[in-house]
């Protein structure tokens, strides 16, 4: 009750949420409160949890904020939605994203602009913008995203919570909305280290429905993980291409500063090399919307969600659903993926960004072999201003420069709030080795 009446007086100003019921919500609560009463508490009892729009409920409508699935209502639970109700959470409704999860600011959403509650004409960040400002303004303790290129960390930075993304394969993705299927993975976004590593130790495991879930993935001990209050021997990289001209020069401050304060916790810092750094962008952004192109080709008109009036015919039916459902950036992303993946030019630009993607995976591995975790900038610059960005999407891509480098190389990374410029938060970006979320939680831990 205490979250209801905090979203009814704070919702409108930020347009976190964008499907809520309060009465289903309530009767989650009691439910686990009939639960507690005769059993030991399950490891989430009771707990509010948001979750971004993009993940299939049962209960609701599930729209990944786009118009072309207007009136689609999912058959079934995401997996990780039924492991966290098997935990006891109690889900609090559909928090508001960028359509289709493409973008960084959380302005692309057919439910319109989300806000950042450090200062409410300024953007979330994106695209799980709607997680992380409720988070923030403590709507609900906890959210979920989902991280394809940045997606949970840039966000959780520009709001000041921390964000954790986990090694591909960790969490199933089966029932959550494929955006890019080689780089999409889910994760808790929260106001403390511990409380991710609670949330990710519910979510994550073997689904055999979800081909690209790992059945062997190393098992960790998530909440012990969080026990570390110093750093003494660990040895974290400082990539120098992450510390360029042109970011923000109060960013590079804070993250200057969290790193000296590591060093007085007992770590030693060494400086590294990601040489391929430069082209990570690139390979991005012909990876993400070829993979994109043939995810969404699934919403025909017929399958899901919305249909145009009156087809004259098939061909008429599906361009036109598809040209009023979907907004101009996913246009714009079916349209580049599309392209390279075309006959003649998949060799030139798809094959070749897999190929670039190789190496900044041996980028990484090389630098494991030196340090045991790296730590960065998530995002070059502090929350921008709503609309600043929208006529550009170039320079919107770049906002996610120091984090799309890792969904390449399947590494889970953690954002944690590291300071404030100018009234606004700002991230420090942890990357570990593939499987290592417990040595990202215990830098972070100690940090904390
Ligand atoms: N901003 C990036 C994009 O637009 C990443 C989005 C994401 O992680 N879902 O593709």
């Amino acid at each position: 009750q205490l979250y209801l009446d905090r979203i009814a007086t704070h919702n409108e100003a930020l347009n976190a949420f964008v499907h809520l019921d309060a009465d289903h919500v309530l009767a989650q609560a009691q439910a686990s409160d009939a639960y507690r009463a005769k059993h030991a508490p399950r490891p989430l009892e009771g707990l509010p949890i948001a979750v971004k729009d993009i993940f299939c409920t049962q209960d609701g409508p599930t729209r990944c904020c786009s118009n072309i699935l207007d009136g689609f209502n999912a058959p079934y639970d995401a997996h990780v939605i039924t492991r966290l109700k098997e935990a006891g959470a109690v889900l609090v409704g559909k928090t508001n994203m960028d359509e289709f999860a493409m973008g960084s600011s959380t302005e692309t959403s057919a439910f319109g602009v989300c806000r950042n509650p450090w200062d409410v004409s300024r953007i979330p960040g994106g695209s799980s913008g709607g997680s992380a400002s409720a988070v923030a303004a403590a709507l609900t303790p906890a959210a979920l995203g989902t991280d394809t290129g940045g997606s949970i960390r840039q966000p959780a930075a520009l709001c000041g919570i921390t964000g954790l993304k986990p090694t591909y394969g960790r969490v199933s993705r089966r029932g959550i909305i494929a955006f890019a299927s080689s780089l999409d993975q889910a994760g808790p976004m929260t106001r403390s280290v511990r409380d991710a590593a609670m949330v990710t130790a519910a979510m994550s495991g073997h689904d055999s429905g979800d081909a690209t879930s790992v059945s062997d993935a190393p098992e960790l001990d998530w909440l012990a993980a969080c026990d570390k209050t110093d750093m003494k021997g660990l040895r974290i990289g400082k990539p120098k291409e992450y510390f360029v001209d042109g970011m923000d020069a109060g960013v590079r401050a804070s993250v200057e500063a969290a790193l000296k304060q590591c060093e007085a916790l007992g770590a030693e810092i060494v400086d590294i090399s990601l040489p391929h750094t430069e082209y990570a962008v690139a390979t991005y952004y012909v990876i993400a919307p070829s993979e994109a192109s043939a995810n969404l080709s699934r919403y025909d008109g017929v399958r899901f969600g919305r249909r145009c009036d009156e087809p004259e015919d098939l061909l008429d039916m599906y361009t036109r659903s598809r040209d009023e459902g979907f907004g101009s950036e996913v246009k714009r992303r079916i349209l580049t993926g599309a392209f390279a993946l075309s006959s003649g030019y998949y060799d030139a630009y798809y094959l070749k960004a897999q190929q670039v993607r190789t190496l900044i995976q041996q980028d990484f591995l090389q630098a494991f072999e030196q340090v045991d975790v790296i730590a960065t900038p998530t995002s070059p610059v502090t929350a921008f201003a709503v609309g600043e960005k929208t006529d550009d999407p170039l320079t919107m891509y770049l906002a996610d420069i120091f984090t799309l480098a890792l969904n390449l190389a399947g590494l889970p990374g953690l954002s944690q709030p590291c300071g404030m410029v100018d009234g606004l938060p700002v991230g420090l970006q942890w990357i570990a080795p593939a499987w290592r979320e417990d040595v990202l939680l215990g830098a972070a831990s100690a940090y904390e």
